[in-house]
């Protein structure tokens, strides 16, 4: 069985200070709650400056939370002003890294191609790559509800090794932060519909271990829907991943 992962991503939240302190909380709050961490694995993604604090709070505590960037550089080194490195988050203890998040591709132009160059960059450095798709509300009214993130998919895995460990977040452009999340059903479909493509490009073995995650308003009071569906294998959760007594039940969930 593959198990839940239940991740917040931060996005321009939380300096490093704000993120010790949060951290520090949500890690006595689980622990309190007696959370199991190997029936549901929890993961923060903060902004880069706050990503030393985290993993000098995380190793010093030995706290049972993963954690990762929310991008990365497609080069490794060399004179990119600005960028980040795959190997930088790797001497970081990063677990993963997002890749192709929707406000990267809108806001900053991340083109499918780039996507696939920041996934192979994630992989080279032993990062799990958090590879997001979804489409836009034209999209689904266009194409239908898998189409894009299908295509989308496709183009992020192409050419990579059979086997490759990623995690694949569907995020229907429309549910982000708009308060109006996908139905379990919805994202079911989709995420159904994206493991064939894992199958048919990293093998059926990865496509079986693959974590699809549901990202797009997700809160305490719907996760569970989500997570009772077969496909969907836990969330990326934005704004409620800010709110401690909304994360920390969101990853209590109860199916
Ligand atoms: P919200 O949970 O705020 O809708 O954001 C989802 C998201 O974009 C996570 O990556």
């Amino acid at each position: 069985g593959r198990t839940p992962l239940l991740a917040g991503n931060w996005k321009m939240n939380l300096d490093h200070l704000q993120a010790i302190a949060f951290v520090q909380k949500l890690a006595w709050s689980l622990a309190d709650a007696k959370h199991d961490f190997d029936s549901a694995e929890v993961a923060v993604f903060p902004p880069y400056t706050d990503l030393r604090s985290v993993q000098t709070l995380v190793s010093a505590d030995k706290l049972p939370i993963a954690f990762g960037a929310q991008d990365l550089s497609v080069h490794d080194s060399g004179a990119y002003t600005g960028e980040i490195s795959g190997a930088f988050l790797a001497q970081l203890d990063c677990t993963y890294v997002i890749i192709g998040h929707s406000e990267r591709r809108t806001l900053h132009g991340e083109t499918d191609e780039v996507v696939a160059a920041k996934t192979k960059a994630a992989l080279r450095h032993g990062l799990v790559p958090v590879v997001c798709v979804g489409e836009t509300a034209e999209d689904l009214e266009k194409h239908g509800p898998s189409a894009v993130p299908v295509a989308q998919l496709r183009a992020a895995l192409d050419g990579l090794a059979e086997g490759s460990e990623i995690v694949v977040a569907y995020e229907p452009v429309w549910a982000i932060g708009s308060g109006q999340a996908a139905t379990p059903e919805q994202a079911e479909q989709v995420a159904a519909a994206l493991r064939p493509v894992i199958a048919e490009i990293l093998g059926a073995d990865a496509a079986a271990a693959t974590r699809i995650l549901y990202g797009g308003s997700v809160k305490a009071a719907n996760i569970a829907g989500f997570m009772r569906e077969p496909n969907v294998d836990g969330a990326l959760i934005g704004g409620a991943s800010l709110d401690l007594d909304e994360f920390s039940s969101i990853v209590r969930f109860q199916k």
